[in-house]
């Protein structure tokens, strides 16, 4: 069985084909600058990179391109598309409608479409890319996975804000979690590392990448994660700023002179460590900054590393005694540095790492010292593979 799991932004469309009784990933690409001018970037496994730029006015278009580069005679790696046997799509937001994945029929669409107020940037724009490849592969079966649907089991205690309930029930205000996928197939994995049935094993993922999330997973469920009713809340993160004293956006919008709109775009786009240090939001810049003396680089890395060993440290209360915590995205699978710092924040709970096994980049790995009181692994994440993983079994 062949799975085409797409990831659809606003301007760009991610892809990956899966053969699912390998689990290998045949091919994968990238389609950039949708409705600006087009580029199409294109990997068959072990074969050459295609790069070129190509006029994408529209999805549909880039759809039909990548279509076209699977099956193309030189690039391709199938040999026409019936072999496409199902579609997995990256939705980001479920609401509270969607705590699994599930096949896409129009009333799923209509379902997502109302919740689309929760995500106004993504929403539309992986229904889009829904629509657009129900147009192109008629028949084929289509699976929505949700970013937020492994949250849903979250107990009150932990998805409520403290503001009026009236807004949880007229407006859905509430925490619901995102990059679930990732924390769902992470901590799943480091169970099995560590030999531990999944449902008897608590482990507090770190999700360290351009977005940051962690999450404490109990029994193979999440029960708390610090992103909240967007994926503004929790980690300070590459641009965005994580929780903050709500007050600051009114006092900042009175002092700018600026809408309150205006206040939330700074606070997505221009804050987080890029904002503090003015070096900008690539951990790798960040850190050879530091390196060279750059003092306002090296706040931001530890105010990036204290506030996640205080979720950490936050989140043993929530699993009770935790067994692991897992490392993953691209800060968190390859910066040691990073890695380094959080666990030495968390020295005084008696987790430590050994600095050999700490350079592991990208690569599964037990860190820490034999007598650290909780394991610590780096665990790569593979979120097409999880989606491709649902939509197969959904199929
Ligand atoms: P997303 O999927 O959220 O866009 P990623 O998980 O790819 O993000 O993570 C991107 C972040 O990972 C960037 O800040 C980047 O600097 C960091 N990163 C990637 N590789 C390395 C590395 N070798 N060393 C340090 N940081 C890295």
């Amino acid at each position: 069985m062949k799975v085409l799991v797409i990831n659809c932004g606003s301007s760009s469309l991610k892809y990956q084909l899966i053969e699912m009784e390998t689990e290998s990933v045949l091919a994968k690409g990238l389609c950039e600058r949708i409705g600006i001018d087009g580029r199409l970037t294109h990997k068959p496994t072990g074969g050459e990179k295609v790069e070129k730029a190509i006029a994408m006015p529209d999805h549909t278009t880039a759809v039909s391109l990548v279509l076209a580069a699977l099956t193309d005679k030189e690039h391709g790696v199938i040999g026409s598309l019936s072999e496409i046997d199902a579609v997995g799509h990256r939705i980001v937001h479920g609401g509270e409608k969607f705590a699994h994945s599930v096949v896409i029929d129009e009333q799923v669409i209509k379902d997502i479409e109302a919740i689309s107020d929760l995500a106004p940037l993504h929403n539309p724009a992986n229904l889009i890319g829904v629509r657009s490849c129900q147009k192109l592969m008629p028949g084929v079966p289509m699976v929505a996975v949700f970013d937020t649907a492994f949250h849903q089991t979250m107990p009150k205690e932990a998805f409520l804000y403290g503001v009026p309930h009236e807004f949880y029930e007229k407006y859905g205000v509430r925490r619901y979690g995102f990059h679930g996928t990732s924390h769902s197939y992470v901590s799943k994995r480091c169970a099995q590392l560590m030999g531990k049935p999944y449902d008897q094993s608590k482990i507090i993922v770190a999700h360290l990448g351009n977005g940051s999330s962690i999450c404490a997973v109990k029994n193979g469920k999440s029960v708390d994660t610090s992103m909240g009713l967007t994926p503004l809340d929790g980690l300070p993160m590459g641009t965005r700023s994580g929780s903050i004293d709500p007050a600051i956006i009114g006092f900042i919008a009175g002092k700018e002179n600026i809408s309150l709109d205006e206040v939330l775009n700074v606070l997505n786009k221009k804050s987080g460590v890029a904002g503090m240090s003015g070096v900008g939001s690539d951990f790798r810049d960040l850190g050879a900054a530091a390196d060279a003396g750059n003092e306002l680089a090296k706040e931001a890395l530890k105010v990036f590393a204290y506030n996640t060993a205080k979720f950490i440290g936050a989140y043993m209360v929530s699993v009770g005694t935790a067994d692991a915590i897992a490392f993953t995205a691209g800060i968190g699978e390859n910066d040691c540095a990073v890695r380094a710092m959080i666990c030495d924040y968390l020295a005084g709970i008696g987790i430590k790492i050994d600095p050999v096994k700490n350079k592991a980049r990208g690569e599964e790995a037990l860190i820490s010292t034999p007598d650290s009181a909780v394991q610590v692994w780096v665990v790569p994440t593979n979120e097409e593979l999880a989606i491709a993983r649902e939509t197969a079994a959904l199929v």
